[in-house]
């Protein structure tokens, strides 16, 4: 049984495909005991500058905290329903849209011109901005079909699927795939136990 405090599930997934997905994935074990590694403002900011959205670290406050959670499961909640072919929430689609109008950074010239410095009106919302803008570019480019969810009971990280035959089952074959296939083993094999133990009972039946 996975635990809430097992290590392997505390870290940071960035292998999801885009940053919009990596962000859905900062809540690990969805399927089972869901782990929130974004629990505090200070959690958002590390995550923000080891997404690369930052090269030095900002401040979140604990309205921005919870303006990000709340955008993180609209995306979530939205891509989710369209995988199951589920019509998404009102509320979730206007969320989304909403962050998607936020002011992104903009680059500025110094005034010798030798220099670029990034700017936006306020920083945590133009992260939120390019989220929401990459989610929507997910859903609304024709990408759809490639949204998935992770076949692990316990995971079900959402991911896009970049494979050519667009077939992948999991979120990372080192994890969930290993994980899957070693179960299914040993059930098949414990099946094939109980039917063998069953035709020898029949044998003796008969
Ligand atoms: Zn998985």
């Amino acid at each position: 049984m996975l635990r809430k405090t097992d290590k392997r599930y505390s870290r940071f997934r960035f292998d999801a495909g885009s940053v919009s997905l990596n962000f859905v994935a900062t809540v690990r074990h969805r399927g089972s005991h869901p782990r929130d590694l974004l629990p505090s403002p200070d959690s958002l900011s590390k995550w923000l500058e080891l997404a690369g959205l930052v090269t030095t670290p900002i401040s979140c406050s604990a309205d921005d905290h919870r303006e990000a959670l709340i955008l993180r499961e609209a995306i979530h909640d939205t891509m989710h329903s369209l995988i199951l072919n589920h019509e998404p929430a009102r509320e979730d689609v206007d969320r989304i849209n909403k962050a998607a109008r936020f002011p992104i950074m903009v680059p500025q010239l110094s005034r010798s011109a030798d220099r670029i410095s990034w700017e936006a009106p306020d920083l945590e919302k133009a992260f939120l901005g390019i989220i929401a803008r990459d989610a929507i570019a997910l859903l609304g480019e024709g990408k759809r079909e490639r949204l998935k969810l992770c076949g692990g009971d316990s995971c079900r990280m959402l991911y896009l699927d970049t494979s050519p035959g667009n077939r992948r089952r999991w979120c990372a074959m080192s994890l969930c795939g290993n994980r899957t296939k070693v179960a299914e083993h040993r059930r098949r094999r414990r099946d094939g136990g109980r039917r063998e133990a069953e035709d020898e009972q029949s044998g003796q039946d008969s």
